[in-house]
């Protein structure tokens, strides 16, 4: 294509209704018609980026291969797409304020009276822009955080306005809004929409598409009626209707005919034919799976499922590979103990013992692992859980009574895992951990190798601390191998059980790189052994 198209997804009346599965479905049809697409998302706090906030906050912080800590639209993006996202994908206010007020401390504005126009917006449109350079892509779907009229969202609002008259048709705006179904009434309601397309209107910006998150189907009247109240034509009206996936949304949209209705707004052609073949087969293996069954999540952050969202991705990825739906039970850490473990576990078929931080619900995570462990209950660790998996059996097998992390005992007896060289000079928390895709190696005749298939691998990493080495022929000697080791320092990525049908740990987060198209081999690996 000759020039860039840059797409802004905004969001009207409440949270929550679903940006980043809008823009990763648009992008998925845009993709699937041979484009070349990337997303970004902006995000309005002041923060430099989500890695410091709680998952309580802000759910998953997503990891991406540079290093970058993001959020979790990220994760769909990337699950949706199949390609590999950047901190370029996602910028914050604090990322924005800090390079302006670096430039004003420089003296790049020497002489000015620095301002959120044209300063903050023109570093708002640089960040947008830099994903367009030298035409890498087609398309740069960007989506705005928050909900249109936030103080928070205004100067992003502004920098899409002043996009707009600057490149016309190279720009498009596609609001999300919620029509809702009032029962008392028994109407779908389109109120909300007309005031939400009416902040936007305040604001200079007047949307092209309006896609509408609705519980019922919306008719040809009722989008006739928007279209009139709104500003835009009724075929660009687009129904979003509640299902029962969100890998169902591309489908649905497509249905609705938004992609070729931004096609036709940018004056693009529209007859090339969706390759969609791989996601139909996933939905389809999804849709009718032909066995069941129950694993545990065990975690601290339960009443909230966003604080695992790539875990619980990965699995339902995991499952459709293997024609199976897998029920995930997400276990309080802190409920679990010694005497307890064995009775709230037995209804499980495997046990995925997530990544966290600090002492709440570690002793519960390592009584979950002792348990599986001693009974044969397919095991997944994933970073903490990793750890808590050594110090399980540095514990109970190999019998330093005080074996911990010293995370949480710096002073421990036998630290086990224990903080990296590199982390100890470190004083800031942000940004600071091993952040970012590290290679890999596996050793020959493991679990890890027939799952992986190949020598070297990259993985995601986000942790501070790590295998100690003066251990390892400890635990070697008792049957926990290290399958996989960083081949410049010889950190132990990986620990496997020899006498155990699935007992595998991981340093790094698989999580992060499963995809609809390309399921993470572990997660498949460990479904499969527990279908089979
Ligand atoms: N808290 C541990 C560390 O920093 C594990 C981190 C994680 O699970 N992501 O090493």
């Amino acid at each position: 294509m000759q020039s860039t198209k840059y797409i802004f997804v905004t969001g009207g009346v409440v949270s929550s209704l679903g940006k980043g599965i809008i823009a990763a479905s648009l992008a998925k049809l845009l993709q699937s018609r041979g484009f070349n697409v990337t997303i970004q998302k902006l995000d309005p706090y002041i923060n430099i980026d989500p890695g410091t906030l709680n998952p309580y906050e802000h759910g998953e912080c997503y990891v991406t291969d540079d290093g970058a800590e993001t959020d979790l639209d990220l994760g769909h993006y990337e699950r949706f797409l199949n390609t590999p996202t950047s901190q370029a994908n996602n910028v914050t206010t604090g990322r924005i304020y800090q390079s302006v007020i670096e430039k004003e401390r420089r003296g790049d504005y020497l002489g000015e009276t620095v301002q959120i126009i044209p300063h903050i917006t023109d570093e708002i449109k640089y960040r947008i822009m830099l994903l367009g350079q030298d035409n890498r892509f087609d398309f740069v779907i960007t989506e705005i955080g928050g909900t249109v009229g936030d103080i928070e969202s205004l100067p992003y609002i502004e920098a899409v306005r002043q996009m707009r008259f600057e490149k016309d048709k190279d720009c498009l705006v596609v609001h999300l809004t919620l029509v809702p179904f009032i029962a008392a009434a028994g109407e779908l309601k389109t109120k909300p929409t007309q005031h939400s397309v009416k902040t936007l209107l305040e604001q200079g910006l007047q949307p092209d598409i309006l896609v509408c998150r609705t519980e019922k189907p919306i008719n040809e009247s009722l989008k006739e009626k928007i279209a009139l109240f709104c500003n835009v034509r009724s075929e660009a009206v687009i129904e979003s209707i509640d299902t029962d996936s969100i890998y169902n949304v591309p489908i649905l949209i497509k249905k609705e005919r938004l992609d070729e209705v931004v096609l036709q707004k940018m004056n693009l052609p529209t007859q090339q034919k969706h390759d969609l073949g791989k996601w139909e087969n996933f939905l389809t293996r999804l849709r009718q799976p032909k066995k069941n069954v129950k694993i545990g999540l065990i975690g601290k952050y339960v009443e909230l499922q966003d604080a695992y969202k790539s875990i619980l991705e990965s699995i339902i990825h995991a499952g459709a590979k293997n024609n199976c739906k897998v029920d995930v039970e997400l276990i309080h850490s802190e409920s679990l103990n010694y005497e307890n473990a064995s009775e709230n576990l037995k209804s499980l078929k495997g046990i995925i013992v997530a990544p966290g931080f600090g002492e709440r619900g570690v002793e519960g995570k390592i009584a979950a692992i002792k348990y599986a462990r001693e009974h044969h209950v397919p095991f997944f660790g994933i970073c903490l859980g990793m750890q808590c998996a050594v110090i399980e059996f540095a514990r109970h097998v190999l019998n330093l009574k005080n074996a911990h992390t010293t995370e949480i005992l710096p002073n421990a007896e036998h630290p086990v895992i224990s903080i990296m060289e590199d982390q100890k000079k470190v004083a800031c928390k942000g940004g600071t951990m091993r952040l970012g895709a590290y290679s890999c190696k596996i050793k020959n005749k493991t679990k890890l190798s027939n799952i992986y298939r190949t020598e070297i691998i990259q993985e995601r990493h986000r942790h501070r601390y790590e295998f100690n080495n003066e251990y390892l022929e400890k635990f070697e000697a008792k049957g926990m191998l290290p399958s996989g080791i960083n081949p410049v320092n010889n950190l132990v990525e990986v620990i496997e059980l020899k006498n155990h049908p699935w007992f595998i740990g991981v340093q790094f987060h698989p999580e992060y790189k499963s995809t609809v198209d390309n399921p993470h081999p572990l997660f498949v690996d460990f479904i499969k052994h527990i279908v089979n």
